[in-house]
Protein backbone atom coordinates (compact mmCIF):
# COMPACT_ATOMS: atom_id res chain seq x y z
CA UNK A 1 0.00 0.00 0.00
CA UNK A 2 1.11 3.30 -0.54
CA UNK A 3 2.10 4.81 2.29
CA UNK A 4 1.14 8.53 2.07
CA UNK A 5 1.57 11.34 5.06
CA UNK A 6 -0.87 14.59 4.95
CA UNK A 7 0.39 17.41 6.44
CA UNK A 8 -2.31 20.44 6.30
CA UNK A 9 -5.89 21.57 7.92
CA UNK A 10 -8.95 19.90 9.18
CA UNK A 11 -11.97 22.16 9.32
CA UNK A 12 -15.75 21.50 10.39
CA UNK A 13 -17.43 23.44 7.20
CA UNK A 14 -20.47 25.31 8.54
CA UNK A 15 -23.07 25.84 5.55
CA UNK A 16 -25.95 28.11 5.21
CA UNK A 17 -27.68 27.54 2.47
CA UNK A 18 -29.62 31.06 1.11
CA UNK A 19 -31.84 32.09 -1.51
CA UNK A 20 -29.27 35.37 -1.92
CA UNK A 21 -26.01 35.99 0.09
CA UNK A 22 -27.02 39.27 3.05
CA UNK A 23 -24.60 42.55 1.80
CA UNK A 24 -23.28 44.32 4.88
CA UNK A 25 -25.28 45.07 7.61
CA UNK A 26 -27.88 42.90 6.12
CA UNK A 27 -29.57 39.97 7.56
CA UNK A 28 -30.98 37.48 5.58
CA UNK A 29 -33.16 33.98 6.47
CA UNK A 30 -31.52 30.74 5.38
CA UNK A 31 -33.01 27.53 4.25
CA UNK A 32 -30.97 24.86 5.56
CA UNK A 33 -27.63 24.55 7.86
CA UNK A 34 -25.29 21.77 7.30
CA UNK A 35 -22.14 20.91 9.12
CA UNK A 36 -19.73 18.93 7.38
CA UNK A 37 -16.37 17.50 7.79
CA UNK A 38 -13.89 19.43 5.61
CA UNK A 39 -10.57 21.34 5.30
CA UNK A 40 -8.02 20.91 2.50
CA UNK A 41 -5.64 18.76 4.54
CA UNK A 42 -8.30 16.31 5.36
CA UNK A 43 -10.23 16.02 2.39
CA UNK A 44 -7.33 14.96 0.50
CA UNK A 45 -6.47 12.37 3.01
CA UNK A 46 -10.13 10.88 2.82
CA UNK A 47 -9.91 11.22 -0.89
CA UNK A 48 -6.32 9.14 -0.73
CA UNK A 49 -7.41 6.80 1.92
CA UNK A 50 -10.83 5.72 -0.41
CA UNK A 51 -8.26 5.19 -3.12
CA UNK A 52 -6.49 2.54 -1.48
CA UNK A 53 -3.53 4.54 0.23
CA UNK A 54 -2.59 4.14 4.17
CA UNK A 55 -2.26 7.63 5.06
CA UNK A 56 -1.36 9.55 8.31
CA UNK A 57 -2.83 12.58 8.67
CA UNK A 58 -0.37 15.18 10.98
CA UNK A 59 -2.09 18.90 11.76
CA UNK A 60 -4.56 19.64 15.13
CA UNK A 61 -7.77 20.10 15.58
CA UNK A 62 -9.62 21.85 18.97
CA UNK A 63 -10.67 20.34 22.45
CA UNK A 64 -14.13 21.13 21.23
CA UNK A 65 -16.66 19.07 19.70
CA UNK A 66 -16.12 19.56 16.32
CA UNK A 67 -12.41 18.23 16.88
CA UNK A 68 -14.15 14.89 18.26
CA UNK A 69 -16.18 14.74 14.88
CA UNK A 70 -13.47 15.77 12.83
CA UNK A 71 -11.00 13.31 14.19
CA UNK A 72 -13.52 10.30 14.51
CA UNK A 73 -14.58 11.14 10.70
CA UNK A 74 -11.16 10.85 9.49
CA UNK A 75 -10.56 7.74 11.64
CA UNK A 76 -13.63 6.02 10.26
CA UNK A 77 -11.86 6.88 7.06
CA UNK A 78 -9.13 4.49 8.12
CA UNK A 79 -6.92 7.47 8.35
CA UNK A 80 -4.05 7.33 11.32
CA UNK A 81 -4.85 10.05 13.53
CA UNK A 82 -2.25 9.48 15.93
CA UNK A 83 -0.21 12.57 14.82
CA UNK A 84 -3.43 15.07 14.88
CA UNK A 85 -3.23 16.68 18.27
CA UNK A 86 -5.49 17.78 20.09
CA UNK A 87 -4.85 21.52 21.43
CA UNK A 88 -6.86 23.83 23.72
CA UNK A 89 -8.99 25.99 21.78
CA UNK A 90 -11.51 26.19 19.01
CA UNK A 91 -11.06 23.85 15.91
CA UNK A 92 -10.19 25.64 12.88
CA UNK A 93 -14.19 26.49 11.41
CA UNK A 94 -15.15 27.27 7.57
CA UNK A 95 -18.02 29.63 7.17
CA UNK A 96 -19.80 28.90 4.22
CA UNK A 97 -22.96 30.88 2.57
CA UNK A 98 -24.50 29.05 -0.12
CA UNK A 99 -27.31 31.05 -2.70
CA UNK A 100 -29.48 30.11 -4.95
CA UNK A 101 -27.28 29.93 -7.58
CA UNK A 102 -24.53 28.01 -6.21
CA UNK A 103 -22.19 30.72 -5.26
CA UNK A 104 -20.52 31.25 -2.12
CA UNK A 105 -18.68 33.31 0.18
CA UNK A 106 -16.23 31.85 2.42
CA UNK A 107 -14.72 32.63 6.41
CA UNK A 108 -12.03 30.29 7.31
CA UNK A 109 -11.10 30.64 10.90
CA UNK A 110 -7.74 28.47 11.28
CA UNK A 111 -8.27 27.69 14.85
CA UNK A 112 -6.26 24.78 16.21
CA UNK A 113 -4.93 24.49 12.62
CA UNK A 114 -2.72 28.02 13.51
CA UNK A 115 -0.75 26.17 16.15
CA UNK A 116 0.93 23.99 14.10
CA UNK A 117 4.08 25.86 13.18
CA UNK A 118 6.35 23.54 13.66
CA UNK A 119 7.09 19.68 13.64
CA UNK A 120 8.10 17.47 16.91
CA UNK A 121 10.54 14.23 15.89
CA UNK A 122 7.04 12.14 15.09
CA UNK A 123 5.91 14.22 12.75
CA UNK A 124 9.49 14.10 10.65
CA UNK A 125 9.40 10.52 11.33
CA UNK A 126 5.73 9.85 10.23
CA UNK A 127 6.81 11.98 6.86
CA UNK A 128 10.63 10.15 6.03
CA UNK A 129 8.66 6.96 5.90
CA UNK A 130 5.94 7.96 3.95
CA UNK A 131 5.74 7.25 0.46
CA UNK A 132 4.60 10.78 -0.49
CA UNK A 133 3.70 13.89 1.24
CA UNK A 134 0.71 16.12 0.37
CA UNK A 135 0.98 19.49 1.64
CA UNK A 136 -2.17 22.67 1.00
CA UNK A 137 -1.46 26.14 2.38
CA UNK A 138 -3.86 26.03 5.17
CA UNK A 139 -1.17 25.74 7.84
CA UNK A 140 1.45 27.96 8.61
CA UNK A 141 3.62 28.67 5.79
CA UNK A 142 6.36 27.81 8.82
CA UNK A 143 5.22 24.24 8.71
CA UNK A 144 4.64 23.78 5.75
CA UNK A 145 8.15 24.50 4.29
CA UNK A 146 9.27 22.50 7.07
CA UNK A 147 7.48 19.46 6.05
CA UNK A 148 8.67 19.89 2.29
CA UNK A 149 12.22 19.99 3.50
CA UNK A 150 12.21 16.71 5.82
CA UNK A 151 10.81 15.08 2.63
CA UNK A 152 13.10 16.89 0.09
CA UNK A 153 15.77 15.68 2.31
CA UNK A 154 14.44 12.05 2.69
CA UNK A 155 13.74 11.57 -1.19
CA UNK A 156 10.03 11.46 -0.42
CA UNK A 157 7.59 13.31 -3.34
CA UNK A 158 6.09 15.83 -2.15
CA UNK A 159 2.95 17.59 -3.86
CA UNK A 160 1.58 21.04 -2.84
CA UNK A 161 -1.78 22.06 -3.65
CA UNK A 162 -1.28 25.94 -3.24
CA UNK A 163 -4.68 27.00 -2.23
CA UNK A 164 -5.61 29.64 -0.91
CA UNK A 165 -2.54 30.80 -2.76
CA UNK A 166 -0.27 33.28 -1.45
CA UNK A 167 3.22 33.89 -2.37
CA UNK A 168 5.72 30.87 -2.38
CA UNK A 169 8.98 31.12 -0.86
CA UNK A 170 11.95 29.43 -2.91
CA UNK A 171 12.71 27.52 -0.24
CA UNK A 172 9.42 26.02 -0.33
CA UNK A 173 9.27 25.13 -4.00
CA UNK A 174 13.08 23.67 -3.97
CA UNK A 175 11.48 20.95 -2.33
CA UNK A 176 8.37 20.91 -4.46
CA UNK A 177 8.42 17.86 -7.04
CA UNK A 178 4.65 18.34 -8.35
CA UNK A 179 2.38 21.20 -7.69
CA UNK A 180 -1.06 21.13 -8.34
CA UNK A 181 -2.88 24.24 -8.96
CA UNK A 182 -6.22 24.77 -10.19
CA UNK A 183 -6.19 27.18 -13.47
CA UNK A 184 -7.33 30.30 -11.31
CA UNK A 185 -4.43 29.71 -9.16
CA UNK A 186 -2.31 29.13 -11.59
CA UNK A 187 -2.82 32.39 -12.87
CA UNK A 188 -2.37 33.95 -10.14
CA UNK A 189 0.77 33.02 -9.42
CA UNK A 190 2.03 32.55 -12.85
CA UNK A 191 0.69 36.11 -14.56
CA UNK A 192 -0.63 34.34 -16.96
CA UNK A 193 -3.99 33.45 -17.82
CA UNK A 194 -3.43 30.97 -20.50
CA UNK A 195 -2.75 27.29 -18.67
CA UNK A 196 0.27 26.63 -21.25
CA UNK A 197 1.82 29.69 -20.54
CA UNK A 198 1.47 29.16 -16.78
CA UNK A 199 2.64 25.63 -16.88
CA UNK A 200 5.90 27.12 -18.48
CA UNK A 201 6.10 29.16 -16.23
CA UNK A 202 5.53 27.13 -13.34
CA UNK A 203 8.47 24.83 -14.79
CA UNK A 204 10.76 27.16 -14.09
CA UNK A 205 9.77 26.79 -10.21
CA UNK A 206 9.32 22.81 -9.82
CA UNK A 207 10.01 19.90 -11.83
CA UNK A 208 6.64 19.13 -12.77
CA UNK A 209 2.78 20.63 -12.76
CA UNK A 210 -1.05 19.83 -13.49
CA UNK A 211 -2.94 22.39 -13.50
CA UNK A 212 -6.99 21.44 -13.32
CA UNK A 213 -9.20 22.64 -15.51
CA UNK A 214 -12.67 21.94 -14.19
CA UNK A 215 -14.85 20.36 -16.48
CA UNK A 216 -11.77 20.78 -19.17
CA UNK A 217 -9.54 18.12 -17.51
CA UNK A 218 -6.27 18.97 -16.44
CA UNK A 219 -2.92 20.05 -17.87
CA UNK A 220 0.26 18.18 -17.29
CA UNK A 221 3.78 19.33 -18.09
CA UNK A 222 7.36 18.33 -16.79
CA UNK A 223 11.06 19.58 -17.44
CA UNK A 224 12.15 17.89 -20.54
CA UNK A 225 8.46 16.83 -21.69
CA UNK A 226 5.61 17.99 -24.15
CA UNK A 227 2.78 19.31 -21.84
CA UNK A 228 -0.21 16.92 -21.85
CA UNK A 229 -3.80 17.87 -22.08
CA UNK A 230 -6.25 15.19 -20.50
CA UNK A 231 -10.08 15.72 -21.19
CA UNK A 232 -12.13 14.93 -17.99
CA UNK A 233 -14.80 12.72 -18.27
CA UNK A 234 -17.91 13.35 -19.25
CA UNK A 235 -20.55 13.91 -16.63
CA UNK A 236 -23.65 15.82 -15.44
CA UNK A 237 -22.08 17.83 -12.15
CA UNK A 238 -24.12 18.00 -9.31
CA UNK A 239 -21.70 19.57 -6.67
CA UNK A 240 -18.23 20.13 -7.50
CA UNK A 241 -17.06 20.11 -4.25
CA UNK A 242 -14.03 18.55 -3.38
CA UNK A 243 -13.46 17.79 -7.10
CA UNK A 244 -9.64 19.35 -6.31
CA UNK A 245 -8.68 17.21 -3.09
CA UNK A 246 -10.08 14.17 -4.34
CA UNK A 247 -7.62 14.42 -7.80
CA UNK A 248 -5.11 14.71 -5.66
CA UNK A 249 -5.47 12.33 -2.87
CA UNK A 250 -6.28 10.14 -5.65
CA UNK A 251 -3.25 10.92 -7.94
CA UNK A 252 -0.81 10.84 -5.10
CA UNK A 253 -2.05 7.18 -4.64
CA UNK A 254 -1.90 6.15 -8.40
CA UNK A 255 1.68 8.15 -8.69
CA UNK A 256 2.81 5.91 -5.30
CA UNK A 257 1.95 2.76 -6.88
CA UNK A 258 3.98 3.67 -9.79
CA UNK A 259 1.67 3.88 -12.39
CA UNK A 260 2.65 5.90 -15.83
CA UNK A 261 1.76 9.54 -15.27
CA UNK A 262 -1.14 9.12 -18.13
CA UNK A 263 -2.73 6.50 -16.39
CA UNK A 264 -2.27 8.03 -13.01
CA UNK A 265 -3.93 11.36 -14.16
CA UNK A 266 -6.73 9.08 -16.10
CA UNK A 267 -7.86 7.50 -12.68
CA UNK A 268 -7.35 10.56 -10.76
CA UNK A 269 -9.78 12.19 -13.47
CA UNK A 270 -12.25 9.29 -13.24
CA UNK A 271 -12.42 9.84 -9.55
CA UNK A 272 -12.97 13.40 -9.59
CA UNK A 273 -15.83 12.85 -12.30
CA UNK A 274 -17.57 10.36 -9.61
CA UNK A 275 -16.95 13.22 -6.96
CA UNK A 276 -18.93 15.66 -8.70
CA UNK A 277 -21.75 13.50 -9.83
CA UNK A 278 -22.64 13.76 -5.86
CA UNK A 279 -23.63 16.60 -3.53
CA UNK A 280 -20.79 16.39 -0.62
CA UNK A 281 -17.06 17.45 -0.25
CA UNK A 282 -15.59 14.06 1.46
CA UNK A 283 -18.80 12.24 1.55
CA UNK A 284 -18.82 12.31 -2.55
CA UNK A 285 -15.38 11.00 -2.64
CA UNK A 286 -15.10 7.34 -4.34
CA UNK A 287 -14.11 4.16 -3.32
CA UNK A 288 -11.03 2.63 -5.37
CA UNK A 289 -13.56 -0.45 -6.22
CA UNK A 290 -15.68 2.74 -7.70
CA UNK A 291 -12.48 4.15 -9.66
CA UNK A 292 -11.75 1.12 -10.99
CA UNK A 293 -15.54 0.39 -12.47
CA UNK A 294 -15.41 4.07 -13.74
P1 LIG B 1 -12.88 22.41 -6.09
O1 LIG B 1 -12.40 23.70 -5.48
O2 LIG B 1 -14.28 22.45 -6.65
O3 LIG B 1 -12.62 21.22 -5.26
P2 LIG B 1 -10.73 22.92 -7.87
O4 LIG B 1 -11.08 24.33 -8.27
O5 LIG B 1 -9.62 22.72 -6.92
O6 LIG B 1 -12.01 22.17 -7.38
P3 LIG B 1 -11.07 21.94 -10.58
O7 LIG B 1 -10.08 22.27 -11.63
O8 LIG B 1 -12.38 22.66 -10.63
O9 LIG B 1 -10.35 22.08 -9.17
O10 LIG B 1 -11.41 20.38 -10.63
C1 LIG B 1 -10.47 19.39 -10.33
C2 LIG B 1 -10.65 18.19 -11.24
O11 LIG B 1 -11.96 17.67 -11.01
C3 LIG B 1 -10.59 18.50 -12.72
O12 LIG B 1 -9.25 18.45 -13.21
C4 LIG B 1 -11.45 17.39 -13.30
O13 LIG B 1 -10.69 16.18 -13.40
C5 LIG B 1 -12.51 17.20 -12.22
N1 LIG B 1 -13.73 17.95 -12.53
C6 LIG B 1 -14.09 19.15 -12.04
N2 LIG B 1 -15.28 19.55 -12.55
C7 LIG B 1 -15.67 18.56 -13.39
C8 LIG B 1 -16.82 18.35 -14.24
N3 LIG B 1 -17.80 19.26 -14.32
N4 LIG B 1 -16.88 17.20 -14.96
C9 LIG B 1 -15.91 16.27 -14.87
N5 LIG B 1 -14.81 16.41 -14.09
C10 LIG B 1 -14.69 17.54 -13.37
Amino acid sequence: MTGIAVLGSTNMDLVAYVERAPGRGETVTGREFRTVPGGKGANQAVAAARAGGQVTMIGAVGDDEYGVRLRSNLEHAGIDTDLLHTVEGPSGTAHIVVDDTGANSIVVVPGANGTVTALGPGEMAAIAGADLLLLQLELPLSAVIEGARVAHAQGVRTILTPSPVQPLPSELLDCVDLLIPNEHEAAEISGFTDPHASAQYLLSQVPAVVITLGSKGCLYAARGGEPVVLPAPEVTAVDTTGAGDTFVGTLAVALGERRPVPRALAWASSAAALCVQRPGASTSMPYRTEIDAA
